[in-house]
């Protein structure tokens, strides 16, 4: 007998809304961009094109820029922080209750498992939006003694930094918008959200969200488009007031170019080659699943991977061949097979990019112990890869590859700043992972890293902890009290007495 499986209510709403018409959000209306052109979106895990999308550009910019100029005066600035923060809170519910939805949207626009982006990135969402909240009602300024013998009553206050441009990759698509517009929101600044062009669909879905939590028109714009064409004209706009952008180093350089035209604010995340150190005392089981969770987990494809093993020469190939082992037996695969712990790569360009570093590090001497293959003829697929003799002069070592390749290098020395010398050898200082049982080595680590997060026997990412770069890895920081500060404006007011 034939038995026919009916697609469960979710899928037929995720399915329906990517074969909808596909318009932006602009003022609190659903709009084609203004020249009428649209782009390609694909599923990664087929190659096949699923949704066509308005390309957006400087018109459109400009147009969804007013509107959240005119917005940040209107009905939206009257809210009080509580009211803002039960409109966040609602917003949070609304997701929580469509998030299978949202999760089947991201896996077929970006590749990621299924059960990834549902426990993964939608719960982050969830929360994150709860998080944020949480800080509407608590932006205070302090009340400042003046130094010199002036009777003056000083005091600081918070103010929304204005139009905020939120510019977004393609690895966390849903989880990088929310982790800005909530902030944002919270802090009562109005926004343009401008999704990455390999993975549009999940912020045009969220649009429609906002739109149904009730949000004041011109609150919340969304404008799909290229980098070079619609982000550029965000970064280069004179109305607006501050960029949060999260992705590629070389493109945060351009956009701190562009912001200078009028002395926007800039929050940059950027790039990372993430050091993970293994010292002879540490917990191997848990280190091995620990590194290989850090470079294999949305194949490879998060900025704060650990790219870089250097483990101690007494356990390095222990930890080879734990993590080799591990990257053999993942389940590589579509995101819609539950099977699959590993999805592909987002486009055909990141596939040719990985595989590309895989060669270049073999032609510079190194040897690949596992993986470095394309796998299967159709989607984007990439074998999880462990490569071994590489060293520090190799571009697979210095440059981001963005992708499930690690570079697997043995110390000798247990001089710790010599170890943290060669763990700082880089552009970068994103992220970085220790793993000991010593707890003095653990904290001395933690002073001796140059880098914005040091995560000690698999500490992890949290909401509350603030997140971002040293040195090449960006600006300012986003999480936690300091991430909703960098959304406001500071103000000093003095009395005089
Ligand atoms: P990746 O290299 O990971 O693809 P990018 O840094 O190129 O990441 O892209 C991240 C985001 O930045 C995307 O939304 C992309 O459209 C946008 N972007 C790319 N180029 C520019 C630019 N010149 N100005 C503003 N935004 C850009």
């Amino acid at each position: 007998m034939n038995v026919e499986v009916q697609p469960k209510a979710y899928e037929k709403r995720a399915a329906e809304f990517i074969a909808s018409r596909q318009q932006m959000l602009i003022g609190g209306a659903w709009v084609d961009a203004a020249s009428g052109e649209t782009f390609e979106v694909e599923n990664p895990a087929t190659g096949q094109v699923i949704a066509h999308v308005p390309s957006g550009d400087g018109a459109d910019i400009d147009a969804a820029v007013k509107a959240a100029r005119r917005a940040l005066s209107g009905p939206w600035s009257k809210l009080t922080p509580a009211q803002r923060a039960a409109m966040i809170w609602r917003m949070s519910d609304a997701l929580e209750a469509s998030a299978e939805e949202f999760a089947l949207i991201e896996t077929l626009d970006n590749g990621k498992p299924f059960t990834a982006a549902l426990n993964g990135d939608l719960r982050t969402c969830v929360e994150n939006m709860r998080y944020n909240a949480g800080w509407a009602t608590k932006l205070n300024g302090e009340q400042i003694n003046p130094s010199s013998p002036t009777a003056l009553l000083a005091y600081t206050m918070r103010e929304p930094v204005g139009v905020v441009g939120l510019i977004v990759p393609w690895n966390f698509p849903l989880t990088m918008a929310v982790n800005k517009l909530s902030p944002a929101l919270a802090a009562g600044c109005t926004v343009v959200l401008k999704p990455a062009e390999q993975t549009p669909l999940s912020a045009l879905r969220l649009g429609r969200l906002v739109e149904a939590c009730g949000f004041p028109e011109g609150v919340v714009n969304v404008v799909t488009g290229f980098g070079h064409t619609a982000g550029q004209a965000l970064t280069d706009h004179p109305d607006v007031d501050k960029i949060s952008f999260t992705g590629s180093t070389e493109v945060g350089r351009k956009i701190l170019r562009a912001a200078g035209g009028n002395f926007k604010r800039v929050m940059l995340e950027l790039g990372g080659k993430s050091p993970v150190i293994i010292f002879p005392d540490a917990d191997l089981d848990k280190a091995i699943e620990g590194a290989s969770r850090g470079i294999f987990a949305n194949t490879g494809q998060t900025c704060a991977a650990n790219s870089r093993l250097y483990a101690h020469r007494s356990v390095f190939d222990r930890m080879l061949e734990g993590i080799s082992e591990r990257a053999s037996k993942l389940r590589v695969g579509d995101g819609t097979d539950a099977a699959t712990e590993i999805g592909p790569v987002v486009s055909r360009t990141q596939m040719q990019r990985v595989l590309g570093y895989v060669e270049s590090g073999r032609s510079e001497g190194a040897s690949v112990a596992v993986g470095g293959q394309r796998r299967g003829d159709q989607g984007y697929f990439v074998e999880p890869t462990v490569l071994v003799q590489t060293s520090r002069s190799m571009r697979v070592v210095q440059e981001e590859i963005f992708g499930p390749v690690l570079c697997a290098m043995s110390f000798e020395m247990d001089d710790l700043d010599r170890i943290a010398t060669e763990a700082n050898d880089t552009v970068y200082g994103l992220s970085s992972a220790v793993w000991t049982r010593d707890i003095t080595t653990a904290h001395l680590m933690a002073r001796k890293i140059k880098a914005g997060m040091v995560r000690i026997n698999g500490g992890g990412v949290d909401h509350a902890l603030p997140f971002g770069g040293y040195k090449q890895s960006g600006w300012g920081r986003e999480y936690g009290r300091e991430g909703i500060e960098a959304y406001t404006e500071l103000k000093t007011v003095a009395v005089a007495m």
